[in-house]
């Protein structure tokens, strides 16, 4: 089902690609051309609502502003981090809280998308998890959160259009679980008549959803693929990810093993360094283990997140020397192991600290 039929209130116009943004005009009786302009003046010019495109005739531009959804995304607060980075607490028309979080690097920039309103994963060491799904955000509230932060470091915070933007699906929820949305808002995206963030500049993380990993590898133009594991035995994982209570391990390497990829790409295992939790050496040894029949094909790669701590919940990170020490086990046998540095912390923007809490720090 495209986005296009599930919008029921007005049109969900920020998720249309070009090509539905034209038959949406020719169905109205205009010139397919407007379509094109309405799209690029809100993806490339990144005007706010369709009365600043003056490019469309007045009637048009005043019809569009009263009948469809172009401003999906009410602004709560913005918090910005001392490092730079910014989180932004938004809310969806229905009051749900959805969080976006830009990070600066270098002269690129990294923006970490929500795709769903709550999560219902219930991951044991993450605070989303304690809201629940709320609901599936529509494709057109996904593309919202990229217009929405471009055009405000533009104008707000005065800065140049970043010299390119790459998208983490890696905010609240599971993109898995709302696989038709997620998708279609990375086609409008990657529109070359608009921002044309292409495949490869996207990164989409799932807690293990097997079907849905696999039909994703089944995708023409389809992102680059984390996987959050945290726990290479069964009996760990299940504890701290339910989701392996119905995707085990064995299951879930399987689909890994059938992922396409293209030369040189790896899957991105994330690993969330929990202290005393799975972070002893024999963890490092059985994330090997699990992890050999995929490095045997170069098709593997590590992120170790130390944890952020969330209020309320039994987790700490790892001293630093432990953190270090499971990654040199990793690294001395070969396997790309990375330290994602948290961003944001002191504004609660880190992995897993998005709770649509609106303190800045706890
Ligand atoms: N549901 C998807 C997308 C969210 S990505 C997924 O889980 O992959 C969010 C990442 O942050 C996941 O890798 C998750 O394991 C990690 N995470 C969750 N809570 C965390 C915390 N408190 N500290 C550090 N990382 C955390």
């Amino acid at each position: 089902m495209s986005s296009a039929s599930v919008a029921m209130a007005g049109h969900d116009l920020l998720g249309f690609t070009c090509q539905q943004m034209c038959a949406f005009m020719v169905e109205r009786g205009l010139p397919a051309y407007r379509g094109r302009q309405l799209f690029q003046a809100l993806h490339r010019r990144l005007v706010e609502t369709p009365e600043a495109a003056l490019e469309l005739p007045r009637a048009l531009r005043t019809g569009l502003a009263a009948e469809s959804d172009l401003r999906p995304l009410s602004l709560m607060e913005v918090f910005e981090a001392a490092d730079g980075t910014r989180r932004y607490l938004f809310t969806v028309r229905d009051g749900h809280a959805i969080e976006t979080v830009w990070i600066p690097d270098g002269g690129r920039i990294t923006l970490c998308l929500s795709s769903q309103a709550g999560c219902p994963m219930r991951c044991a060491f993450c605070a989303t998890a304690t809201l629940g799904l709320q609901r599936n955000l529509t494709a057109g509230e996904i593309v919202a959160q990229v217009l929405y932060v471009l055009r405000d470091a533009v104008h707000r915070w005065q800065q140049p259009r970043p010299a390119g933007v790459n998208l983490v699906l890696m905010g609240m929820g599971e993109p898995l679980l709302n696989y038709d949305h997620v998708l279609h808002a990375l086609r409008v995206l990657a529109d070359p008549e608009g921002l044309h963030i292409v495949p490869r500049r996207v990164t989409l993380s799932t807690v293990g959803i097997v079907p849905r990993i696999i039909a994703l590898g089944r995708e023409p133009d389809r992102p680059r693929l984390a996987v959050s594991l945290t726990a290479a035995t069964d009996d760990l994982r299940a504890r701290l990810m339910p989701v392996n209570l119905t995707y085990p391990l064995e299951a879930l390497r399987e689909a890994c093993l059938m992922f396409p990829r293209h030369p040189g790409e790896r899957i991105t295992f994330e690993y969330v360094l929990l202290g005393g939790v799975n972070d002893a050496d024999e963890q490092a040894r059985a994330l090997l283990r699990w992890l050999a029949p995929l490095r045997a094909r170069e098709a593997a790669k590590v992120n170790l997140i130390p944890h952020n701590p969330v209020p309320g919940l039994p987790f700490q990170p790892p001293p630093p020397e432990r953190v270090l020490r499971f990654q040199a086990l990793l690294r001395a046998k070969g396997l790309p192991t990375y330290l994602r540095r948290p961003r944001g912390r002191d504004i609660f923007a880190a992995c897993g600290m998005l709770a649509a809490s609106s303190q800045p720090s706890a």
